[in-house]
């Protein structure tokens, strides 16, 4: 068996309500690079954003599409439900403080699996974590306001609320090559062997939460990244002999993507990135400063920018006070 058909976290994609506090949240008060201002190709009023570490590295990626007028969702089960990022142990004082100064509704750092965690949500109720480890290699990196030596490296893990977890863990185990890692009360952790932050996916299961609903302020779908054309097809292939419909192949511009539901009723992705990625239309230094349309749309950009509200980035606004 391969053992490196899948090898973390792609990327997650959620929905959000107005386009600039999106930007704002997660630019500023997270210091997230904006990689990316593209649209919804299927509705081109609205915006793609993406977000993550300097060049885009999967692992790293956040991605919203903020619509304003779109209906608040609810958390619950079927659903990714906190996507937790990493930092540096010496920086759990500084992101407490942070959160305060910002105003950011958060929890008080509590402790899992003998790491620290603190809890928060965006302006949408999105859940979101830190945590704080040492385990993670991954380069700091900064636009100014956030210290490098506290900066989020990358995601750590992702949440997943079930009804219960045997045919969820029976995907991740035996069609995504996760292994069963640890568990703690109704959480048990999977990743991939000799996985690292950025890599981990914790199955929380509890009958009696309610069902998730979609909208503002939940996660639309989780992307697991996978090395190569021929991976993912052994992936789709996979999924496909267990009767989870995956999608064809699709072309996302900066990656390539099939996509299926778990039994657990969470929307699985699973994603390739392209040899340039997001350097596909827009040189590193440039990223995410101009609205990238896909080709078929470039001859209505006139109309499409006049449909979107501008947003901009206010890293001035974001300097900590400490
Ligand atoms: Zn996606």
């Amino acid at each position: 068996m391969n053992t490196s058909l899948i090898t973390g976290l792609h990327h997650v994609t959620s929905m959000a309500s107005a386009p600039q506090k999106n930007v704002d949240f997660y630019a500023g008060i997270l210091g997230l690079r904006l990689l990316k201002k593209t649209i919804n190709f299927d509705a081109p009023d609205i915006y793609h954003l993406y977000y993550g570490d300097e060049s885009g590295t999967p692992g790293s990626l956040m991605t919203f599409f903020p619509f304003n007028g779109i209906s608040a969702g609810r958390q619950g089960k079927g659903q990714a439900v906190s996507t937790t990022f990493s930092i540096p142990v010496q920086s759990v004082e500084y992101w407490v403080r942070r959160l305060e100064q910002f105003e950011v509704r958060h929890k008080e750092p509590q402790e899992r699996f003998g790491e620290v965690v603190i809890y928060f949500e965006d302006y949408d109720g999105l859940g979101l974590e830190l945590i704080a480890n040492d385990d993670d290699d991954r380069e700091a990196f900064t636009y100014g306001h956030i210290p490098k030596e506290h900066s989020i490296r990358g995601f750590y893990s992702i949440e997943l609320w079930e009804d219960t977890y045997e045919k969820t863990e029976s995907v991740l185990v035996n069609q995504l090559n996760h292994q069963f890692i640890k568990e703690s009360g109704s959480r048990r952790r999977y990743a991939p062997l000799n996985a690292k932050p950025g890599q981990i996916i914790d199955i929380v299961w509890a009958p009696e939460n309610r069902y998730g609903v979609g909208g503002s302020g939940t996660v639309h779908h989780i992307a697991f990244d996978t090395p190569s054309l021929e991976t993912q097809l052994e992936v789709r292939e996979k999924i496909h002999q267990i009767g989870l419909s995956p999608t064809p192949v699709i072309d996302r511009q900066y990656f390539d993507a099939i996509y299926f539901r778990e039994p657990g009723g969470v929307l699985f992705e699973v994603s390739t990135n392209k040899p340039k990625g997001f350097m596909t239309d827009e040189e590193f230094a440039h990223l995410g400063t101009h609205l990238m349309l896909p080709s078929w749309l470039e001859g209505r950009r006139t109309y499409i920018e006049k449909l979107l509200e501008p947003i901009t980035l206010n890293p001035e606004k974001y300097a900590s006070t400490y």
